[in-house]
């Protein structure tokens, strides 16, 4: 398997969200997935995806996937075997971050967002369902 990732170089970056200085800060494999600490491991790839992390506001991201085509991201992330890796994805993630994402927006006194990846939408209507506007966009 030959994975078109991207090798960042290995010094500073800035930081995607506020512009600050970030440094290098993880690598890991493409394989390593949200259930490896259920035991669902799959074979290692071997291709490491490189992280950053912003000394400002603390955000980790990665550039190892900058340039990919909806059809790549189908073919090696969001594919038929997905939901093995990300089993709470489709209702119980959502509906439990949903309370936590409308208890900080009453808190922040916030009534409208845009879930930006929301996936199939579910975050969204969680939120709407506790009296905000809430909307979901997914290039997938
Ligand atoms: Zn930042």
């Amino acid at each position: 398997m030959i994975l078109p990732v991207r090798i960042p170089h290995p010094g500073p970056d800035t930081c995607k969200v506020c512009d600050s200085r970030s440094e290098a800060a993880v690598a890991v494999d493409f394989a390593k997935n949200c259930e490896e600490r259920r035991g669902i491991a799959l074979p290692r790839t071997e291709a490491p995806i490189h992280y950053h992390r912003c000394y400002d506001c603390g955000l980790l991201y990665t550039r190892a996937f900058y340039g990919w085509s909806h059809a790549e991201f189908r073919r090696w992330i969001y594919n038929d075997d997905y939901a093995a890796v990300d089993t709470v994805y489709v209702s119980v993630r959502p509906m439990a971050n949903g309370a936590t994402v409308a208890a900080l927006m009453k808190r922040n006194g916030l009534t409208r967002t845009l879930y930006y990846g929301g996936g199939n939408g579910d975050l969204a209507r969680a939120i709407e369902a506790r009296g905000f506007d809430a909307a979901s966009w997914d290039p997938m």
